[in-house]
């Protein structure tokens, strides 16, 4: 297993982690196999999507503002229902294939970090595992 340290700028900050994922599986040799991308945190998430143009996310995170405002009658005492609920709605693991050495996206696809509750310095765990000889 892998360990990505992130440190988030903001209270929400989407973060392009395609490279550095790409260069775990670059570095681990495997050819065709399939990457585990997951979130060990509850304010907190991954998501792919495009990133070719960043409006995208943007787009992505007012209307997860819209979704689920940010006060309301919300029950949880630390204040951040919001960034639980965003960070399950994203959720919290994305599993992409691994061909020819390289992640297999779609063109206009990248993965994305989600931050909901920043900024904070956080972690994803990534597993590479190859196919079977
Ligand atoms: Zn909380």
């Amino acid at each position: 297993m892998h360990r990505i340290s992130i440190k988030t700028r903001s209270d929400v900050d989407f973060q392009d982690i395609t490279p550095q994922v790409q260069e775990l599986v670059a570095s681990s040799g495997v050819e065709s196999g399939v990457c585990y991308i997951l979130v060990p945190h509850t304010t907190a998430a991954v998501t792919v999507n495009e990133h070719a143009d960043p409006s995208v996310v943007e787009d992505i995170i007012a209307h997860l503002e819209v979704m689920v405002p940010r006060h309301k009658n919300y029950r949880h005492g630390e204040g951040n229902s919001p960034a639980h609920i965003k960070a399950s709605l994203m959720g919290n693991s994305e599993v992409i294939l691994i061909d020819g050495g390289r992640l297999f996206l779609g063109t206009w696809q990248g993965i994305f970090f989600c931050e909901f509750d920043g900024p904070r310095n956080r972690n994803l765990l990534v597993k590479i595992i190859a196919d079977k000889p």
